[in-house]
């Protein structure tokens, strides 16, 4: 058994100083760090309560919805504005997990936690090179059906599994982060990595900072919807999943935003559908369709999951048109 010292904070500023030291882990509602410290994932010397820090507030103002790093799962898929203005992002926090979790678990908890690729969390050590750097990738000579169909290298094919990062990619939320060197912010569509050459590496955010909140842009109440594909009803991950948000002009697509699950191992946003779709009618399928499935053109699935070019080609149709619906 490895021992490690436990320490609580209750300031940004304490945790900040906290992660000065190195092989420390901040715990927030724990559901992936001790999955973690299990599987031999994570090794800390230290592990620092977070839970008291003041994070967890939702401020609605004019420019920007601020969602504390803190909050709960539970908390922000049940508060009344996010329910009416911001419905993908409900429905993608309340398709995730279970009850019991998304009570414990946190918004900046969620968007760290990492891949659910069997081998990543296998109990003994498999060939895997996120988790050890140049030991290999079991999943490209294993099963891959869950694995991704866009931005993979030969280092690692691995998903991310967030859904709450999909719902924020076509949000264009950004991911504040603090360090004792200021703040920054990041763009939810680009703060978890994609393998290259360094899959070892899971997201932008440094050693050193803290995510303190997630902005998401006060925008005219567009439709929304996040469509969760999965093997059973609940309490599972997403096999392929769909953010959708639609402006209309009429009858007609105005602007349309599209994120997909997953596919890759960051929301993959549909950017040429996205360019392609305004001014098509929402109730012509066949123009949805041929602007949405050139977007798969870059696709690259894997000897085990060419379904999901079919499955999300039809996942982001039906998540557009729910969400138009809404406008
Ligand atoms: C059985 C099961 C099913 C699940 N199903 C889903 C699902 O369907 N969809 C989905 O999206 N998720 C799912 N999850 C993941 C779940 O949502 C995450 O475990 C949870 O959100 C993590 O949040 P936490 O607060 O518990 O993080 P913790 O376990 O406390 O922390 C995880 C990591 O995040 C870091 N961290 C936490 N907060 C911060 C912060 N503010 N700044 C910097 N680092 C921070 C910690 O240091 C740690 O490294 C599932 C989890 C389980 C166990
Ligand atoms: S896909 Fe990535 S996480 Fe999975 S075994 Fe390969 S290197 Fe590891």
């Amino acid at each position: 058994m490895r021992t490690f010292s436990f320490d609580r904070v209750t300031a940004v500023e304490e945790a900040l100083s906290a992660l000065r030291e190195p092989r420390t882990q901040l715990i927030a509602g724990g559901t992936e760090l001790v999955n973690w410290l299990k599987e031999g994932i994570e090794a800390p010397d230290r592990i620092v309560d977070i839970t008291r820090v003041p994070l967890h507030g939702l401020e609605s103002g004019p420019e920007v919805l601020r969602l504390g790093a803190l909050a709960r799962m539970s908390d922000v898929a049940a508060d009344p504005d996010v329910r009416r203005d911001y419905p993908v992002l409900a429905e993608s926090l309340l398709r995730a997990a279970s009850a019991q979790l998304r009570n414990m678990a946190t918004l900046g908890g969620n968007l760290m936690q990492r891949t659910r690729c069997p081998y990543f969390r296998a109990g003994t050590e498999l060939p895997c090179n996120k988790r050890t750097p140049d030991s290999g990738c079991s999943a490209l000579h294993g099963d891959t059906s869950t694995h991704a169909i866009f931005g993979w290298s030969e280092q690692c094919v691995a998903t991310h599994p967030s859904d709450l990062a999909v719902a924020l990619s076509a949000l264009e939320a950004e991911v504040v982060a603090r360090s004792e060197r200021g703040e920054r912010r990041i763009p939810a569509a680009e703060f978890h990595h994609l393998p290259g050459e360094n899959p070892a590496r899971h997201n932008e955010l440094l050693p050193d900072e803290l995510i303190t909140a997630i902005e998401i842009p006060a925008r005219p109440a567009p439709g929304s919807h996040y469509l969760k594909v999965r093997e059973r009803v609940s309490y599972e991950f997403a096999v392929v999943s769909a953010a959708a948000v639609v402006r209309l002009d009429g009858g007609a697509i105005a602007e349309a935003r599209i994120a997909l699950g997953g596919v890759a191992h960051r929301p993959w946003r549909l950017r040429e559908a996205e360019a392609a779709l305004p001014g098509l009618d929402l109730a012509d399928a066949d123009g949805l369709r041929a602007a949405i499935d050139p977007a798969f053109a870059d696709a690259r699935p894997l000897p085990g999951n060419e379904y999901k070019v079919t499955l999300g080609q039809r996942a982001a149709l039906r998540a557009l048109r729910i969400a138009g619906e809404r406008a």
